[in-house]
C-alpha cells in the first residue's frame, strides 16, 4: 500500500465533470486519497457517488478534468486499463459473484485469468483469503448456499486477490439484512487497520467514526463538505449536511 513510499496521492481527482445527457453528476469535483487513508463518502440517493467511484475505475468517462492514480492518467484501453481495474479492486452493493463457480473457484478466477497464477498457487491464496473473511469452511460451495453477509465477504476476498493498491467500496452492506451487517462491516475494518487504501459509499456512521481518515459529503454532483468522522457527524458545517443527518440518525 505504500510501494512507492511516496506522498503524492494515489488517486487525484481534478476539476471533474460528467454529465449523462443534461444531468450534470459530477461538478467539477476535487479529491484526493492518499496512500492507506480511508475516505468514507456520504449523502443523498443520486448525488453522484456511484458515478464517482465508476470513473476512478473508467468505468465511466469523464467529461472534463482529470484522474490520475499511482501518479499517472487514468488509462482509456488495453494493458493499462486492465492493469488498473486490477489494482482498484470494486465491491458493490449486489455482491455480483458468479452463481456457477464455487466460493474458491469465485476467488480465483481473476488471479489465474487475469495475473496468470498457476492453479495450485491461487487455490493456496485464495484459501488464505477465504480464511482471512472467515468463510473457507464454505470454499467449494456456489454463491447461492451463503448468507448475504457470506457473499459479500466472498467478494472482499475476490478484490483482495487481485492485490489491489485500493479497494473502492459502493454502499457494499446496503442491500444485506440488519443482522448480516456487521460481519461485513468488521473485515472492512480489519483491512482498514492494516493499512489498505479504501474509497467506501456507507452511511454505516459506526463504520466512519472507527475506521474512516475522513469523510466527504456529496450532494447533488458537487463534494459539499469535507471532514474528520467526528466533526462531522457531530458538527456539521453545512446546511445541507445538517439536513441529511437528520434523515439518517
Ligand atoms: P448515487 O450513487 O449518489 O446515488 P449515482 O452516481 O448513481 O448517484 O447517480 C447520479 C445521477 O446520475 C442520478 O440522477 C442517476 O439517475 C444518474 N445516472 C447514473 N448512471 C446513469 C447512466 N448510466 N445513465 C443516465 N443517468 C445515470
Ligand atoms: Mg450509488
Amino acid at each position: 500500500m505504500t510501494d512507492n513510499g511516496d506522498a503524492t496521492p494515489l488517486v487525484r481527482v481534478e476539476n471533474v465533470n460528467k454529465h449523462f445527457g443534461a444531468l450534470h453528476v459530477l461538478r467539477d469535483i476535487n479529491l484526493t486519497v492518499s496512500r492507506g487513508e480511508v475516505v468514507v463518502v456520504i449523502g443523498p440517493s443520486g448525488g453522484g457517488k456511484s458515478t464517482l467511484c465508476r470513473a476512478i475505475n473508467r468505468l465511466e468517462t469523464i467529461d472534463s478534468g482529470t484522474i490520475t492514480f499511482d501518479g499517472r492518467p487514468l488509462p482509456a484501453e488495453g494493458k493499462a486499463l486492465a492493469r488498473l481495474r486490477s489494482d482498484v479492486g470494486m465491491v458493490f452493493q449486489s455482491f455480483n459473484l458468479f452463481a456457477h463457480k464455487t466460493i474458491l473457484e469465485n476467488v480465483t478466477l481473476g488471479p489465474t485469468r487475469v495475473r496468470g497464477i498457476a492453479r495450485d498457487q491461487a487455490d493456496k491464496r485464495g484459501m488464505e483469503l477465504l480464511e482471512r473473511v472467515g468463510i473457507a469452511s464454505q470454499a467449494g460451495k456456489h454463491p447461492a448456499q451463503l448468507s448475504g453477509g457470506q457473499q459479500q465477504r466472498v467478494a472482499i476476498a475476490r478484490a483482495l486477490a487481485m492485490d489491489p493498491k485500493m479497494i473502492l467500496f459502493d454502499e457494499p452492506t446496503s442491500a444485506l439484512d440488519p443482522e448480516m451487517v456487521q460481519e461485513v462491516l468488521d473485515v472492512m475494518i480489519g483491512l482498514a487497520r492494516e493499512g489498505m487504501t479504501m474509497m467506501v459509499v456507507t452511511h454505516e456512521m459506526g463504520f466512519a467514526r472507527r475506521a474512516a481518515n475522513r469523510v466527504v459529503f456529496m450532494a447533488e454532483g458537487q463534494i459539499v463538505e469535507e471532514n474528520t468522522p467526528d466533526e462531522f457527524f457531530t458538527a456539521p458545517r453545512t446546511e445541507r449536511a445538517k439536513d441529511f443527518l437528520s434523515k439518517i440518525l
